[in-house]
């Protein structure tokens, strides 16, 4: 442990200089027995003394495997490190400052903000692509038993992000190996992806304008897929994703005078039955449409009719215009039943993922790189039931979300977002030398200059 100035030099400075500490309840403690205050409750590793004149910072092992020389990366040691570290979104502090350490070592431009971007230019051509990774991990207690689990309990990286920005900085390093290319690669380490954040929140500081980009990709493993299929498909590829809140205020009574009151329970219940008829008698069949109430809450006690209830829900959406007449006959239905029993009702209907519609250019791109590098692909798959934040990127420049085989078996195959899911390191070289596929074929140099490495 070491306590360091506040103007000790940046967190990525300081970070691969680190010994290898891990935090335990102990060290909590302590930590509060001298007063200071601590940020433990994302990694455990961020302490700062009260009277702010001191910072702690704990590091976990440097990420960058044995040879420092940096332009080898062992990619299963960093994705297993990541594995061990995860951070909930916008508290990706160490995962940030351990992929700036990296590209910077690298020689990539570095910039830092909400998430951390990467610039690697090439040659004189001016085009120029993004690849987008996502950092954070989920608040889910780790149920697996390699020796790489999650060493802040609470948090684990379950939905393969800790390889996605593995498999992105190997595409750096092969990249910055033998730059094969002309022009610039913009690489995304995108925060808080799980709640639908971070995209926009990069976009709104304005990553677009200070690096422009034409085309912006993105991969998501899929367990359960082939290791290593590639699939992905032309419009839609990901559902949006909507959270509802419906409060039903009635009249809270005796359980044995129910004539008394307007019991918000059987109410509440007349409404999640008939929500379950927008999709069954409302939408198209076929229209991929889920709406899931997921939590029902009343003030009722043993002996007490509820007077009041909450229902809280999902609603997954594969074109905007479902969405939109969901969430109308949701208010209708909620509102016909609550005007039908004498009480009053809000409906409150937030789209927290937008859907993610995949441009045709760098789809037909993404099939032919895949198919470069010898991969099982898939063009036009079926869009997928989940969301993702990479939304937001796709609506303001061309994009394409892909899909990875994640392989079949054990850990592999279970679900993303299982307490005992694994990312697959065996993915690791595919996708960084995918990454540089794709690279190489959207910023080709021009003819006559092909294979001449600068
Ligand atoms: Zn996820
Ligand atoms: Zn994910």
């Amino acid at each position: 442990m070491m306590i360091l100035s506040k103007t000790t030099p940046r967190s990525t400075e300081i970070l691969t200089n680190f010994a290898e500490i891990f935090l335990c309840a102990a060290s909590r403690n302590l930590l509060q027995t001298y007063g200071i205050k601590h940020n433990l409750s994302q990694c455990g590793l961020y302490c700062r003394s009260l009277s702010q004149e001191h910072e702690i910072r704990i590091a976990l092992p440097p990420i960058i495997a044995k040879d420092v020389g940096m332009k080898t990366i062992d990619l299963i040691t960093l994705r297993r490190d990541f594995h061990r570290a995860p951070e909930l979104g916008f508290a990706e502090n160490l995962t940030k400052a351990r992929i700036a350490a990296i590209l910077t070592e690298l020689g990539l431009e570095v910039f830092e903000g909400v998430g951390v971007v990467g610039l690697l230019k090439q040659g004189s051509g001016n085009r120029a692509i993004g690849l987008r990774a996502d950092m954070d991990a989920l608040p889910i207690f780790e149920t697996s038993t390699h020796d790489y689990v999650s060493q802040n309990p609470g948090a684990m990286h379950a939905c393969g992000h800790d390889g996605h920005m593995t498999m992105l900085l190997g595409a750096a390093a092969i990249l910055t190996k033998d730059p094969d290319f002309d022009g610039t690669v913009v690489f995304l380490f995108q925060p808080n992806e799980e709640h639908g954040l971070g995209a926009q929140a990069m976009l709104d500081e304005g990553i677009l304008e200070r690096f422009p980009i034409q085309e912006v990709y993105a991969i998501h493993n899929l367990p359960g897929a082939p290791l290593g299929q590639v699939s992905t498909r032309t419009g839609q590829i990901c559902s949006s994703e909507s959270l509802f809140e419906i409060i039903i205020e009635g009249q809270g009574g005796h359980a044995s005078m129910p004539q008394m009151g307007r019991d918000a329970i059987t109410i509440g219940a007349e409404i999640v039955q008939a929500l379950q008829t927008i999709v069954s008698r409302k939408l198209a069949p076929g229209a991929g449409v889920v709406v899931s109430v997921t939590e029902f809450i009343t003030n009722g006690q043993r002996n007490v009719l509820p007077g009041q209830a909450t229902l809280k829900g999902d609603v997954r959406a594969r074109m905007p215009q479902d969405r939109e007449a969901v969430a109308k006959l949701m208010k209708q239905i909620s509102e016909g039943i609550a005007a039908a029993h004498g009480v009053s009702i809000s409906v409150a209907f937030n789209t927290e993922f937008i859907e993610t519609i995949n441009a045709s250019g760098p789809t037909e791109a993404v099939v032919e790189a895949a198919g470069a590098q010898g991969l099982e692909t898939i063009p036009n798959r079926e869009p997928m039931s989940f969301s993702e934040d990479f939304a937001h990127f796709c609506q303001a420049v061309p994009g394409c979300l892909l899909l990875i085989g994640n392989g079949q078996e054990g850990p592999y195959g279970q679900p993303l977002h299982a307490s005992n899911y694994d990312f697959n390191d065996a993915l690791l070289p595919i996708g960084a030398a995918f990454w540089a596929q794709l690279v190489r074929d959207r910023l080709a140099k021009p003819a006559g200059e092909q294979g001449d490495n600068v």
